[in-house]
């Protein structure tokens, strides 16, 4: 992820465990060093210190300044709510409101992320920030949480607090992580990748998307397992790529699920929605991606080839991606792009109603997070309805159980038949 060309520091930057310049992780030769002022980026070197010091400069100083003043201290350490969960959320939003009226501006993501993902204990939740307030400390803050041993990416106040939860975080299958890995796996696959990432792109200019599609063609259809066993699916092709040798394959995997999830997810919804392989024998195939992004779908597009490489029989595969957020799209030379998509209007159904009689209905049509139950709701409630109105078979993929719950219950409401779920796909990100 970039921000006007500078990364996004990683988790791990975020929280002190890496450096917020180069995102070096602590070695044998790298030692860490906090901020003396804010306390809350580390840095591997003086000169990654300086390099940083233009952009962090003014937040330092704002960070520093709200700790040390006395009534936003209090807000700070006082419980604004019963329930600690909550408690922090809404802390959080305090504390970016007070930066942004310091600075007298809105925090951009990296500054926010600092404020949002700031270390808390995994048992109470109290904030480093917070102890550090509560305690006067103006010694080392991670005397007062300490990190879990296998990922360093969790924290806790004291053993008393790490005792009941250090099982949960190292053992117990995350809800919405992969494949039953505990959110502590998460955590150190992440680290993988943030390494995986700083070798693959510079750390200090925008980093390049890992994308990755498969060369060879099938000459048939073969159905898609139902345990999405992305290393079983890719794992050889990626390994011989990589000679043999070279990074490790956990990222290249967990990188490449990134863009291949949208064609598989696609292939997978509709070997389910048919009750035969007739679609595969099909010459030409429309599908039409439904609230598409210009950093998601549209940076991914050419990895949708996959389909085609998937359905030899398909000779034309006729792709429509449609989203506000497509509008305005520019290329590197900063002129747009002349794409067949609908420009001046916003959503799925203004395109295709404003297309009247020439609209053709597609074989099928997605949406990829569509997060359709929390935003734009009543855009997308009229989208459904010319969905179900059209009889298009569509799919909609969530993020997780809560959100495809809640999205179950809006597509039946609108009178949507529902095939295949709502089930886990197994062929979502790896990550
Ligand atoms: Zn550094
Ligand atoms: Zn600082
Ligand atoms: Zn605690
Ligand atoms: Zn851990």
């Amino acid at each position: 992820m970039a921000l006007n060309g500078t990364r996004i520091p990683p988790l791990s930057a975020r929280v002190g465990q890496a450096c917020y310049s180069c995102f070096a992780e602590p070695s044998v030769e790298t030692n860490l060093s906090r901020c003396s002022k804010c306390r809350s980026v580390s840095y591997c070197s003086p000169e990654c210190q300086q390099r940083d010091w233009i952009s962090h400069k003014a937040f330092c100083k704002t960070l520093y300044a709200i700790e040390h003043d006395s009534a936003s201290k209090t807000v700070l350490v006082t419980s604004l709510s019963v329930t600690p969960s909550l408690d922090c959320f809404q802390k959080a939003i305090h504390f970016i409101g007070l930066a942004e009226r310091s600075l007298n501006r809105p925090l951009n993501a990296i500054e926010r992320n600092l404020i949002a993902y700031e270390p808390k204990c995994l048992s109470c939740l109290s904030s480093s920030r917070s102890n550090r307030i509560l305690r006067m400390e103006n010694s080392d803050p991670q005397a007062s949480l300490q990190s879990c041993p296998q990922c360093h990416l969790a924290f806790y106040c004291s053993d008393e607090h790490w005792g009941p939860v250090a099982f949960n975080h190292m053992s117990t299958p995350c809800e919405d992580g992969y494949r039953g890995l505990s959110q502590c796996e998460l955590n150190q696959n992440l680290k993988v990748d943030a390494r995986f990432a700083r070798i693959m792109g510079s750390a200090s200019g925008p980093v390049r998307i890992f994308q990755w599609a498969p060369e060879r063609l099938r000459t048939r259809w073969i159905p898609l397992p139902e345990e999405g066993d992305w290393d079983k699916e890719y794992g050889d092709e990626l390994r011989s790529m990589a000679g043999g040798g070279g990074p490790p394959l956990g990222p290249f995997l967990r990188g490449s699920s990134e863009g291949l999830s949208f064609p598989l997810t696609i292939l997978y919804a509709l070997q389910n929605l048919n009750n035969d392989d007739v679609w595969t024998q099909r010459k030409s195939l429309t599908i039409h991606i439904l609230g598409a992004s210009l950093d998601k779908e549209f940076s991914y597009s050419s990895v949708f080839e996959e389909i085609l490489h998937r359905l030899p029989k398909v000779q034309s595969l006729t792709l429509l991606l449609c989203g506000p957020d497509l509008k305005g799209m520019t290329g590197s030379t900063g002129k747009a792009i002349d794409m067949d998509t609908c420009p001046q209007l916003r959503t799925y159904h203004e395109y295709a109603r404003g297309l009247g009689d020439k609209f053709v209905k597609p074989d099928f049509a997605i949406a990829f997070n569509s997060g359709l139950s929390q935003e734009a709701v009543a855009s997308w409630a009229e989208t459904i309805r010319f969905l179900v109105a059209e009889r298009i078979p569509t799919a909609f993929t969530s993020y997780n159980r809560d959100e495809a719950e809640a999205e179950t219950n809006i597509l039946r409401n609108s009178g949507a038949n529902l095939v295949l779920g709502p089930k886990r796909n197994p062929w979502e990100v790896k990550c």
